[in-house]
């Protein structure tokens, strides 16, 4: 669009009616980010209490297997000392010497086998001690995590509910406000906000655009304070308006 079209009515009316446009604009465009942020948040909080759940399930699953090479040991500590009472009923039913000693030694071995076996119970038994520190901890974790989960999610359940009525609302506004505004500003206004997103309403700022700083003709500046012409900066193409509170700002600085 050239720069400067001659329109009629207030254009002063027109840039304050737009900036309130882009300011509900803004805030819907915000709003819908935040929107956007719900979903992964919930999968991040699922994904957090998944896996401290599958901690503490992979803590269970050692302590289980502790628990059955203990009782394994247990076993094999019976089973040797049936064996000895074998080997002392047969030392009662031997008549030879030679035999008795040979027996008395197995019986020597397999106690020494007992000893080792018992030894090893014992660590296990320590393993297990000092395991269950561990177990208590990840269980801790897993139910705060559980807790945290149903609580993030109801609170963002909330937020999602509440954005929505926002931008309900905000809809309404705007729909409002729109009507009251030139179809072909508002339609320039869209164009812009599509291609630039954010500000496309931007004020002049020590004679230059304030969306992409190029500087302006003086002639556009004057256009723009005279508040007669509506104004777009010929390099990106946004809304210039130009305030009192400019001037008063600039005649301040000079
Ligand atoms: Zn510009």
């Amino acid at each position: 669009m050239a720069k400067g079209v001659r329109m009629t009515g207030l254009m002063n009316e027109e840039i304050s009616q737009l900036l309130v446009l882009q300011d509900r604009d803004a805030k819907a465009a915000r709003l819908e980010a935040e929107l956007e942020s719900i979903d992964p948040e919930r999968e991040k909080t699922r994904r957090d209490s998944l896996q401290a759940q599958q901690v503490l399930e992979q803590a269970k699953q050692a302590q289980m297997q502790l628990e059955v090479r203990r009782k394994d040991l247990e076993n094999e500590v019976g089973s040797k000392k049936e064996q000895i009472l074998k080997f002392s009923q047969q030392q009662l039913e031997t008549k030879k010497n030679v035999e008795y000693q040979a027996l008395s030694r197995e019986i020597e071995h397999v106690h020494q086998a007992i000893s080792e076996l018992e030894d090893q119970e014992l660590e296990l038994m320590e393993e297990q001690d000092a395991f269950k520190a561990k177990l208590a901890e990840a269980s801790e974790v897993a139910e705060a995590a559980r807790a945290s989960e149903a609580r993030t999610l109801s609170e963002l359940d909330e937020r999602e509910k509440n954005i929505g009525t926002e931008l309900d609302e905000l809809d309404e506004e705007r729909e409002q406000l729109a009507g009251t505004i030139d179809k072909k500003t508002l339609s320039h206004y869209e164009r812009l906000l599509d291609t630039k997103g954010g500000s496309v309403v931007v004020g002049i700022d020590h004679g230059s655009c304030g969306g992409c700083h190029m500087k302006l003709q003086a002639q556009e500046v004057v256009h723009a304070k005279s508040g007669r012409e509506r104004v777009t900066c010929t390099n990106c193409g946004r809304l210039l308006y130009y305030t009192r509170e400019m001037i008063l700002a600039n005649e301040l600085e000079d």
